[in-house]
């Protein structure tokens, strides 16, 4: 189930989202009381906007913006809202996003192209390892894309392995979507209750929030760890509630699928010029199709690049690499240039690391500091030089790396309010 529009040649594949994108401006000029002012100030006839090239003369929308501006952005009365979502927003507060009949409709499709991408058919059955409530949307895309694709679907919900178990075990799916640390977790209870999880019934993993790969596409140690005891294929998807659009990997995985039907993509640097190609830039975005909040070149905070040789598989459109990090959170330490998922990715190697944060800060020269704090059941010496070497090694730097007490971490990761654990902290004066 390959959409028409992928297989074909990127000039067709231009020229399609061009003409969608004369949609998206006429329907924001028309609705969107956020982006009708911002033509207005900034002199825009959206008419003379004709080519993706042209999206240049229309300012970026930052995740600022969305939080202060929140019910400008909103295109549709109360009444025509079916799902209220939040996501975190940059100055405290979450942002609200809202969906009408028709962007569900169109989440739905998403999903379902996306799981097809990854290889998921009617006939298969997929364990949902993830909220579906509390306002997030990815649980409730998963569903309605599962739904659409004519699969079957188990919500267990986060967690509680036990229950997952139960569930493999009762309905024997044939896929999971989970957060990949998870698989650890499940993995340990399978050991722990004489599971034989290589003779189960599932044969793949839709792996969320967390980076599967490095960016030559190898295995992180993470999938590594994974692998060397499950043996199952594992796929990486990306997404997020602004862009309400996943690129997921096809079984090729040579980075998330664009679909071009949905989102307008550009890579931008820090004067929000488009990069050359094949540099690493911010993740920006254009939503086709989207009636409740659309958003014109949307800036996600996600470091990536774009591959854009046709793919094995049939596509054509455009692959995205696994995301760097969060552009806001980029470390440079000692003249390299860090990003918290490396670091993460290195933690989680260690067994004997039961749980870490990572504070970032200014020093007195105003250069950015790393300090790692790990929690362990022994303090041991020999397990702190083994991650320092870990880091030495693998990511060329050697940050301030001490044991603290698991509770006190365990605080920090879960503060209030919070739907999901925070691992980094910034204290680095802006
Ligand atoms: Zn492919």
């Amino acid at each position: 189930m390959i959409p028409e529009i992928e297989k074909q040649s990127k000039s067709t594949i231009q020229e399609f989202q061009e003409e969608k994108l004369k949609e998206v401006l006429v329907y924001l000029q028309k609705n969107s009381s956020y982006y009708r002012s911002l033509f207005e100030r900034n002199n825009i006839d959206i008419s003379m906007i004709e080519t993706l090239q042209d999206l240049e003369q229309v300012p970026v929308t930052t995740k600022d913006d969305l939080q202060l501006y929140n019910d400008d952005f909103i295109c549709v009365p109360k009444n025509k809202i079916i799902d209220f979502v939040t996501t975190s927003g940059t100055l405290g507060n979450p942002v609200t996003i809202v969906l009408t009949d028709a962007d569900l409709d169109r989440l739905a499709y998403n999903e379902a192209i996306s799981f097809a991408c990854a290889g998921i058919d009617n006939n298969d059955i997929v364990q949902l390892m993830t909220t579906i409530d509390r306002r997030f949307m990815a649980g409730l895309a998963y569903f309605l894309g599962i739904r659409k694709l004519g699969a079957g679907i188990i919500r267990v919900g986060a967690g509680i392995p036990e229950l997952q178990w139960d569930s493999i075990l009762k309905f024997e799916p044939t896929y999971l979507i989970a957060v990949p640390s998870f698989l650890l977790k499940l993995i340990e209870y399978a050991d722990a209750h004489h599971i034989d999880y290589n003779a189960s019934s599932v044969k793949g993993v839709i792996c969320i929030g967390e980076p599967l790969r490095n960016q030559d596409f190898s295995l992180s140690l993470l999938s590594k760890k994974i692998k060397s005891k499950w043996n199952i294929n594992l796929f990486s998807t990306y997404a997020s509630t602004e862009m309400g659009t996943a690129f997921t990997e096809c079984e090729l995985k040579q980075g998330g699928h664009h679909h071009p039907e949905l989102i307008i993509v550009e890579i931008l640097d820090d004067l929000d010029n488009p990069v050359k190609e094949g540099e690493y830039g911010e993740l920006t975005i254009t939503t086709l199709g989207v009636e409740g909040m659309p958003l014109l070149r949307f800036k996600t905070g996600d470091v990536v690049k774009v591959h854009d040789e046709p793919c094995g598989c049939g596509r054509n459109s455009l692959r995205l690499s696994p995301v760097v990090g969060r552009k806001k959170q980029m470390v440079k330490y000692k003249g390299t240039t860090l990003y918290p998922p490396a670091m993460y990715d290195l933690l989680n190697d260690f067994d004997a690391v039961k749980n870490y944060i990572i504070e970032i800060s200014h020093n007195d020269i105003g250069t950015d500091e790393i300090l790692i704090k790990i929690g362990a059941e022994s303090n041991s010496e020999d397990l702190l030089n083994s991650v320092r070497d870990h880091f030495r090694a693998k990511l060329r730097v050697l940050p301030k790396i001490e044991f603290h007490n698991m509770e006190e971490i365990n605080k920090l990761r879960f503060p209030k309010m919070s739907r999901k654990p925070t691992l980094f902290i910034d204290r680095r004066i802006l």
